[in-house]
């Protein structure tokens, strides 16, 4: 019932995105201007929250400059009067979110729900409406048109038994994973797995080769590793596609994921305020999605940052979702426009995301052997032990890693729960010969782009270890 339903809403919508594509970009940009009106309209009738915060506007005609900046502090701040269905209650959703059974199941049996995780600050909850959801899902499947696969092939091997495999932090309602579990059910793939990125990685190459997947979804810097597995012959999995998101997909991981595999990679540009922002392009550079989003890069003070130059931050408006309206959201993330159109001839505005770009950290066993270690894994064990949301993981030496905790009343408790969290990570990953050091630093923001990256390798005179 719910699958046949939702496959139509998703067949439906990914015909409308193509053919407005199709169209041209005058009717993307005439699309998303409809989608805005329709937006600030709906928020305004529904939402306590947008209703006081735009009294006083013309009651129609709005471009998005004539409208406030909202941030996640105020948003969760005001949580009951920004959502637009009075029957969602940050209590009742907190309390659903706080049963880990449950990830990727409906809450009030329509929405999906999930909560923001990494160095955001502020924790985020996110609920998503049937169209949002069957949008998003929409706009994957345009991508991968896009990208000249033969996207019906790789429909057609997943839905006949290909099998698909999520590589994600999974224990805790974060968006890739429940959505990868609603997709799960929605759809008819004959199997589909989620592997745990906390797994050491003989573990997870072990795994992959008993499934087989067909398509594997995960990180940048995971993908990268299992590309040296595959390159190596530890790693022996044939796909027909990758899937990459959540970290920057740098031009030369992409050629050594591609390469390995001899299957493309889609890169996405998501979060979890919108799951699908852009996605990659063959020069490098992320396509927005711009009839569904509207992404203003900005200043620090909000005003507009000339294409080329690189953003403080970027406002983003998410035309998918009616139930908790973003308009002129405060995301956080650095970009650059690129300010003439891109060689790969797609005319949707492109962009670059500064940042988003963690080390993958190599360390030496004490038998002399190398671990290679991914990013999301080290950040998620230290999230999910101590709960906290800025931190950074710096790795000085072969075998040795610094913790910095921000100073306060959290400092102790957060340092005995993430200490004794790692050394247990690193102890399966055969590496409890690697110290874990608290930092007397606070967290450090990267001078050039002003964000905190959570993983850093900054080894002296960056000796001692070798690729492999
Ligand atoms: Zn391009």
């Amino acid at each position: 019932m719910e699958s046949s339903a939702a496959f139509w809403s998703l067949v439906t919508r990914a015909s409308e995105i193509y053919w407005t594509r199709r169209a041209g970009i005058s009717a993307v940009n005439a699309a998303r201007r409809r989608r805005f009106d329709a937006l600030v309209a709906h928020a305004r009738a529904h939402s306590p929250f947008y209703r006081a915060s735009y009294r006083g506007l013309p009651t129609s005609g709005l471009s998005p400059s004539d409208l406030p900046v909202v941030t996640k502090s105020t948003l969760m701040a005001n949580f009951d009067a920004w959502v637009t269905d009075p029957k969602v209650r940050l209590r009742d959703v907190a309390r659903f979110l706080g049963d880990h059974d449950h990830v990727g199941e409906l809450y009030l049996d329509r929405y999906l729900v999930w909560k923001s995780s990494g160095s955001t600050g502020t924790p985020g909850i996110y609920v998503q409406d049937a169209d949002a959801v069957a949008t998003y899902d929409a706009l994957v499947t345009a991508q991968l048109d896009n990208r000249g696969w033969d996207a019906q092939a790789v429909w057609r091997t997943v839905s006949e038994g290909g099998r698909a495999a999520l590589i994600a932090a999974t224990g805790d309602h974060f968006a890739s994973i429940a959505s990868w579990r609603r997709v799960c059910r929605a759809h008819p793939w004959r199997s589909a797995r989620s592997f745990s990125v906390l797994e050491p990685l003989p573990g997870l190459v072990a795994a992959l080769n008993a499934y087989q997947p067909a398509f594997v979804a995960s990180y940048p810097t995971l993908l990268q590793l299992l590309a040296e597995e595959q390159h190596a012959k530890r790693l022996r999995i044939n796909p027909v596609a990758l899937w990459s998101g959540g970290e920057r997909l740098t031009a030369a991981m992409r050629a050594t994921v591609e390469s390995a595999f001899g299957c493309p990679v889609a890169n996405e540009y998501g979060a979890s305020e919108c799951l699908s922002i852009a996605y990659g392009c063959r020069e490098g550079w992320l396509h927005v999605n711009a009839d569904w989003v509207l992404l203003e890069a900005v200043d620090r003070d909000y005003a507009p940052v000339a294409a080329g130059e690189v953003s403080h931050t970027v406002l983003l408006t998410n035309l998918a979702n009616r139930v908790q309206p973003l308009l002129r959201y405060d995301l956080g993330d650095s970009i650059v426009v690129k300010p003439e159109p891109c060689a790969c001839g797609n005319l949707l505005p492109a962009i670059q995301v500064e940042g988003r770009c963690d080390d993958v950290v190599t360390l030496r066993a004490s038998d002399g052997r190398v671990v290679r270690l991914p990013p999301m894994a080290l950040t998620t064990v230290v999230e999910e032990s101590a709960n906290v949301h800025r931190f950074q993981i710096v790795q000085n030496a072969a075998d040795r890693l610094h913790l910095r905790l921000e100073h306060g009343p959290e400092r102790d408790r957060a340092w005995a729960a993430a200490s004794a969290a790692l050394q247990a990570y690193l102890a399966e990953a055969m590496l409890p010969n690697v110290h874990v050091t608290l930092s007397p630093e606070a967290p450090i923001a990267d001078p050039r782009s002003g964000k905190l990256r959570e993983v850093i390798v900054a080894l002296q005179g960056s000796s001692s270890l070798p690729r492999d």
